[in-house]
């Protein structure tokens, strides 16, 4: 089969890559229907995350099953299935309690890697959700943005204890900001505040359910969120970027006995612990266990309650992927949807 690998920095190239194959009783293979490009794609892309060895890449994926080990029951071949990052058991204590993204026996969703014609997805009965049937086209998008970006977005939201009556503020405007955004209207959120200056994002952001937008961004943007909430702060933030700045506006635009939902993988932050404890803000969030939200996502996406493939405003051949990468890394597209 043909997939993506990360050779370095802005080294992605499309080759020529083994077949996956059943390697444990409990794996499916898939024949992949869409692929994307994660915004965590650009840590080692951008040389953030150092690049060891060339890496297979892609952890978003939608598709039909082809094949399935000896000891899968639930998942058959011929259904087509969303799974999230992070493959899980679905039945350890740990799973069980809803974080099935620390599994015990947790592993990578797609170690083949999901930017490919075909993936390996081990425990396939605990991670993958099959659809009610053969999705028609305009489904896909929606349903690839569930296996990340909507269920990380909506992790972000209930982390961030989103409900009725609250005042949210969304840290970030990529997909998975975005995408809290919509989580949030979903959630009852009274008033949801998106911080974005691209116009185009803004207008998705709108188109979400955000009621306002503050461009400001940094202590700038944390006094905005303040001065439009009576001097108090958001009830709830969700931050979706994962720097020490966007942390640090998240924590401080929240008031106390507020929730910051953290989302975006954390790059050398440092939170001031003084600052912390006098802030009484609950601070709480990680790689969002997609496993836990996917059978509710995939309801509200088939009945087309939500549309978050909306997202995804770039299209292109798998054998593009490199564009992919360049587009986004260049703040050109939101997310780049890849077709095998
Ligand atoms: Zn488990």
């Amino acid at each position: 089969m043909q997939g993506t690998m990360l050779y370095g920095p802005r080294d992605v190239r499309f080759e020529e890559r083994p077949d996956p194959e059943i390697i444990e009783p409990t794996d499916a293979i898939l024949k992949l229907s869409a692929a994307c490009v994660c915004g965590s794609d650009l840590w080692p892309y951008c040389g953030v995350d150092p690049v060891k060895q060339p890496i297979p890449m892609g952890h978003e994926y939608v598709g039909i099953v082809e094949e399935v080990g000896g000891a899968v029951r639930n998942i058959k071949p011929g259904q087509f299935v969303v799974g999230s990052f992070f493959a899980s058991d679905n039945t350890c204590e740990i799973c069980r309690s809803g974080y099935q993204s620390s599994c015990i026996h947790r592993q990578p969703g797609a170690p083949t890697g999901a930017q490919a014609q075909y993936a390996r997805i081990p425990l396939a009965d605990g991670t993958l959700v099959a659809t009610p049937g053969l999705p028609p086209a305009d489904l896909i998008p929606s349903l690839l943005s569930a296996s990340d970006v909507l269920g990380t977005g909506w992790f972000g939201a209930v982390a961030a204890a989103v409900g009725p009556g609250k005042t949210v503020a969304v840290v970030g405007d990529g997909a998975v900001g975005l995408l809290a955004v919509l989580a949030a209207r979903e959630l009852g959120a009274e008033r949801i505040i998106a911080m974005s200056r691209h116009e185009d994002r803004q207008k998705l952001a709108l188109e979400f359910g955000a009621t306002d937008i503050v461009t400001e961004r940094g202590d700038e943007g944390a006094a905005k969120i303040k001065e439009l909430t009576d001097g108090l702060g958001a009830h709830s933030v969700i931050e979706a970027v994962g720097t020490h700045e966007a942390m640090m506006q998240s924590i401080r635009s929240t008031r106390p006995g507020g929730h910051v939902g953290f989302v975006g993988v954390l790059h050398d932050v440092e939170i001031p612990g003084e600052e912390f404890f006098f802030s009484h803000v609950h601070l709480y969030g990680g790689p969002a266990p997609v496993r836990r939200f996917l059978p509710e996502l995939v309801n509200l996406i088939w009945s087309r309650k939500i549309n978050p493939g909306k997202v995804f405003d770039l299209t292109l051949p798998l054998e593009q992927v490199a564009e992919g990468y360049r587009a986004m890394d260049e703040r050109r597209a939101i997310k780049a949807l890849l077709r095998p």
